[in-house]
């Protein structure tokens, strides 16, 4: 029996979308890492991982060392990047288990090589240059203190790569874009003149597709490999396949009379006897409860689209079905094939729809893996 609430991840979509960029990566002569960070978007990072790694990509890409670590008990022996931490962490654990860690200070580059030396083993360094974006990242004024510093840590420290992250990589001809690029090749020419002979690596999702003077030794998309267009080209328009849907089974069915108030707050009352369906999905499990503030939340019910009526609750929607055959069990789309869209639901937040899919989650959604 299909679980009552369902976000269902098409692994044949993943290894599609991935052979897909790394197939544009390959052309620039480029490896391609995939970033499975946040739980792989909200996917599952391990079955993510697998999925991508037989799919063409070499490289995992996340945010923690805990994210990281996750990668390794698993089994996954692929070089994992993790790039934002906390110069107060213990590093050992991550050196031990040969993951490749992004330093942007001196303190952390210390706290990283304390953790070398704890491991025995020298620590794979990709250093970060914050070449327009003011988030993580040396600015190249601290650049050559760094490059000092990595001097200093003699066999403690292997430099891998300079590294760097777009502002604008959504808007290909944005000119802060060549102004980037031209920062971290300057980092990357000082690192060596100093004897280092480090990778470069630069481009998101948007940047994978739209610019391959890029693609440079790397790239590392996360979005485009769960099938959500970075261009947010409709997807009918896009090359990409959506990987996960969101769905949840029928509650309850009944007929109910003209003029009663529904969900709570009353916003919308029946206009004539109708028939309501209730789906067991609400904002604790990722459908935001702003959502159906303009009454426009639809869902793909029992062969059509329908309307959402009346307040999104904590565990519950309730859907207008008029006089319709609905049953109880029968399975809602609340964005997916036949549904709305991941892209429609942003549209109608006014966010993106990175927001929307890392925000699918919680004890009570069941994750499920087709396609594999
Ligand atoms: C999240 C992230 C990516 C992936 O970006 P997308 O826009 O999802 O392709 C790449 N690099 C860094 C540093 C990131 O934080």
């Amino acid at each position: 029996m299909a679980p009552r609430l369902e976000a269902n991840v098409d692994l044949a979509a993943v290894r599609h979308n991935v052979a897909l960029l790394a197939g544009a990566a390959r052309e620039s002569g480029a490896a391609t890492m995939v970033v499975v960070k946040a739980d792989g978007y909200g996917h599952g990072a391990v079955p993510v991982s697998r999925a991508a790694l037989r799919a063409g990509a070499t490289w995992l890409g996340v945010c923690t060392l805990e994210e990281a670590l996750e990668l390794r008990w698993a089994g996954i022996t692929a070089p994992v990047l993790s790039w934002l931490h906390l110069p107060d962490e213990d590093f050992t654990p991550a050196v031990e288990a040969g993951i490749d860690l992004s330093v942007s200070s001196t303190r952390h580059l210390a706290a990283v090589l304390a953790g070398a030396r704890r491991a025995g083993r020298p620590a794979r360094l990709h250093l970060k240059v914050d070449t327009g974006l003011s988030r993580n990242g040396c600015l190249l004024h601290d650049w050559p203190d760094l490059l000092d510093a990595v001097e200093k840590a003699g066999e403690d420290a292997e430099v891998v790569a300079v590294w760097s992250h777009l502002a604008y990589a959504d808007q290909p001809t944005n000119p802060t874009i060549d102004r980037q690029l031209v920062r971290l090749n300057e980092a990357w020419e000082l690192a060596r003149a100093r004897g280092l002979n480090p990778i470069r690596h630069l481009a998101n999702s948007a940047a994978t597709m739209t610019r391959p003077d890029l693609h440079l030794d790397l790239v590392r998309p996360g979005i485009a490999v769960y099938g959500l267009d970075p261009l947010d080209r409709p997807v009918a328009e896009s090359p990409l396949r959506p990987a996960m849907e969101f769905r949840g089974r029928v509650a309850l069915v009944k007929r109910v009379p003209a003029g009663e108030g529904v969900s709570y707050g009353h916003e919308w009352t029946t206009p004539r006897e109708t028939t309501l369906a209730l789906v067991p999905a609400g904002y604790a499990d990722g459908v935001p409860r702003r959502l159906n503030a303009n009454g426009r939340m639809r869902v793909h019910l029992a062969g059509r689209i329908r309307p959402v009526v009346g307040r999104v609750c904590m565990d519950q929607v309730v859907v207008d079905c008029g006089d319709d055959e609905v049953h109880e069990g029968d399975v809602a789309v609340l964005f997916g094939a036949g549904g709305p869209t991941a892209q429609d639901w942003a549209t109608e937040l006014g966010t993106i729809h990175y927001e929307v899919a890392t925000g699918v989650h919680g004890t009570r959604v069941r994750r499920t893996y087709s396609g594999e």
